[in-house]
């Protein structure tokens, strides 16, 4: 399975052995992890950039603003206080969803040692800036997961069967179906 992006949230000094404990904890197979998110001023963080980088999925970072703005479970005030959002992992693991078509949190904030995880599960498929609204996802979906949207179809999550008949018709290979 892929399709799992993980939100990060640290102290820093945090050790490399601290992330992959509570990474191990919150993601039992770690393969399934197609991106990290965290916050901009942790994207040097020695003991978080070790972990993503012996991993090898992408890391996406960003500011405080833009995860504060994320509606999470459990915001925190306090942590607003040190880094300027009320969440980091939970924020940075939607948000990073939402720049890979979209998903749902499905692993709530876990605290580790100096580290914070939380991962969504993407939608089962994304569609990328390569489409050109043409249609013929949406006509050809037999489960109508497909819905017309502003500047691509939207994906409703629950009809989707990944049965791929929509990546097939795509003339722009716009579509990636998560496995
Ligand atoms: S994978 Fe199949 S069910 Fe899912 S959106 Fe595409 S055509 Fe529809
Ligand atoms: S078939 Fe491809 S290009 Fe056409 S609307 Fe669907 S995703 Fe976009």
């Amino acid at each position: 399975m892929t399709g799992l992006v993980v939100g990060l949230g640290s102290s820093r000094g945090v050790r490399a052995a601290a992330v992959w404990s509570a990474l191990r904890a919150a993601v039992p197979d770690l393969t399934a992890i197609t991106a990290f998110g965290t916050i901009d001023r942790r994207r040097d963080e020695p003991g978080l950039l070790a972990v993503i980088r012996e991993h090898g999925a992408p890391l996406h970072c960003y500011p405080a603003a833009e995860l504060d703005a994320v509606d999470v479970p459990h915001p925190s005030e306090p942590v607003r206080g040190h880094v300027g959002t009320r969440s980091v992992a939970e924020a940075a693991a939607l948000l990073t969803a939402r720049d890979l078509g979209g998903g749902s949190l499905i692993v709530p904030k876990l605290r580790g040692e100096h580290v914070t995880v939380a991962v969504a599960a993407l939608h089962p498929l994304s569609i990328s800036s390569a489409c050109t609204a043409c249609g013929a996802c949406l006509r050809t979906c037999p489960e109508y997961a497909l819905r017309p949207a502003p500047l691509r179809p939207a994906v409703i999550a629950a009809r989707c069967t990944s049965c791929g008949e929509c990546v097939e018709v795509c003339p722009t290979d716009a579509i990636t179906l998560w496995d």
